[in-house]
């Protein structure tokens, strides 16, 4: 049974320090089975019931993968879309089309070092975890493939 769960999280490292968290806004809502979010962190929640809490600790395989280092690459300053102010830190995409989302790590000249990887990649990662909700999908999330918060559609 496809089933809406809502439920607030808190991302730690394996330092400890937070790097994100719902806990003072709006729930994760998430419709089970459809990959939105990750899958080992999902098998944990949903063994929970509304009110639990838990913490989930994950490894990098289970998480954000592994470093791939064929996503480590040098491109050209040319390659970026005309008028990108190109500095580590940026978010970008090469004016390819389909280009996947990279970070710029650092710029010498005309040559630009792009990562990849996802920012958490390689590292264990930790959410503690509190159930807010769970229910059956209602047939018009199930046709859209996500969940609806309070009050129905948003998008
Ligand atoms: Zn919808």
């Amino acid at each position: 049974m496809t089933k809406v769960i809502g439920f607030h999280y808190t991302l730690k490292n394996d330092d400890g320090e937070v790097l994100d968290s719902s806990v003072g806004g709006d729930p994760t809502l998430y419709l089970t089975g459809n990959g939105q979010i990750l899958p080992a962190l999902g098998d944990a929640i949903e063994t929970l019931a509304v009110g639990d809490k838990k913490s989930v600790s994950l490894s990098a395989k289970d998480g954000y993968g592994e470093v791939n280092p064929a996503l480590k690459q040098n491109v050209k300053l040319a390659q970026f879309p005309v008028g990108t102010e190109v500095k580590p830190g940026l978010q970008s995409q090469t004016n390819q089309p389909g280009s996947p989302t990279f970070r710029v790590i650092n710029v010498l000249g005309e040559e630009v070092f792009i990562d990849g990887n996802h920012p958490l990649a390689g590292q264990a990662v930790h959410y503690d975890i509190e159930i807010t909700e769970s229910r059956e999908a209602t047939a018009e999330e199930l046709d859209h493939g996500h969940a609806h918060g309070p009050g129905g559609h948003h998008h």
